[in-house]
């Protein structure tokens, strides 16, 4: 554990919203499975924040972890490289978020601009709540408890990041310690993935595609895609710009790009013919991740025993942190 812990330490969670997609994929996890050769890092399963949206109906959450660490391993996220553990498992996290709720002023949370976006944005839930409000603060708190340096976030995160960094120099100043360091951002290789519809890939919009997407059905997906509008005949010239199933060729298909897009703005090929070649080649990356998953499956305490191993790894580095922030507060 020493000798990780002399590498740069990074921290990010996910909401356990159970079985991933190309999203998630695409719009994070990518990134963690990059950064877990070359940082120490913790990768936290988010449930109590699960909570500030879904306090109504928590009934899934249990499920939904054990699903979503089933496809972060079937990735390639490795227990033996990261931290992998779930937050409600590690008390101090609740801990450090009473203790700089003390100190961070309201304004600094009401002026998050996903607070009043998602407030109006979600109009099916009753999100006027003291939870929701600070959910930026716990998400401080989780990051800050393992002096993270860094966090692999995509841009809409990034007021989150500010603000931590807000707050580590106010509680260093206000107590003269050296205590959290100022995290840095990583960014997310793709800023939006596309979903089926060429609207960003969301549960909400019903437009996404599974990780653990069966091979024989990912044809089905490809052909709900939305292409170039303009396009009515096959051999009109096409615009891949517009294009959803051109985005996910980006994605899955980069070595033959450029001829592809020769051929689409010529009307040299049918939107059918490209179609089944992105449904080849996402087969030929996803398959993998879908055997993977299925020999996974088959070890039913897999998912409880990487958590437990995680949150005594997880829990020892928080206990530190703890003492410290306890010291300098005059607790
Ligand atoms: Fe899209 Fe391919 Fe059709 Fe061009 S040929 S519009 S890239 S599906």
């Amino acid at each position: 554990m020493s000798e990780r812990l002399n590498k740069p330490i990074i921290f990010s969670g996910m909401r356990p919203t159970g079985k991933l997609q190309l999203g998630n994929l695409f719009g994070a996890l990518d990134k963690w499975i990059e950064l877990q050769d070359s940082y120490h890092c913790f990768f936290c399963v988010v449930d109590w924040h699960a909570l500030t949206t879904a306090y109504e109906e928590p009934g899934e959450i249990r499920s939904n972890i054990k699903e979503m660490v089933l496809d972060w391993l079937s990735c390639g996220i490795d227990p033996e490289k990261a931290v992998i553990f779930r937050q409600s498992d590690v008390k101090q996290h609740a801990e450090l978020h009473l203790l700089l709720s003390m100190l961070t002023p309201l304004s600094w949370l009401e002026r998050c601009p996903t607070y009043k976006e998602q407030l109006q944005q979600i109009q099916t839930r009753n999100l006027a709540t003291y939870g929701f409000l600070g959910y930026p603060m716990l998400m401080a708190a989780d990051i800050l408890l393992y002096k993270a340096e860094a966090v692999p976030v995509g841009e809409d995160q990034i007021p989150h990041i500010e603000l931590t960094r807000e707050v580590a120099r106010r509680f260093n100043f206000l107590y003269n310690v050296k205590l959290f360091p100022e995290p840095q951002t990583i960014l997310n290789r793709y800023k939006i993935v596309p979903g089926l519809d060429g609207r960003k890939m969301s549960k909400s919009y019903n437009n996404t595609i599974d990780i653990a997407t069966p091979p024989g059905e990912l044809m089905d997906k490809v052909r709900m895609m939305v292409t170039d509008p303009g396009r009515i005949r096959k051999d009109d010239p096409g615009n891949p710009e517009v294009c959803t199933v051109y985005s996910f060729h980006n994605i899955f298909s980069s070595e033959i790009l450029a001829e592809l897009e020769e051929e689409c703005r010529q009307g040299k090929q049918g939107c059918v013919d490209c179609k089944k070649r992105l449904a080849k080649s996402m087969a030929a990356f996803l398959e993998p991740i879908y055997e993977r998953r299925l020999k996974l499956e088959k070890y039913t305490s897999l998912i409880e025993d990487i958590l437990a191993a995680g949150r005594e790894k997880a829990e020892s580095v928080a206990e530190v942190t703890m003492a410290e922030a306890r010291e300098a507060m005059g607790l």
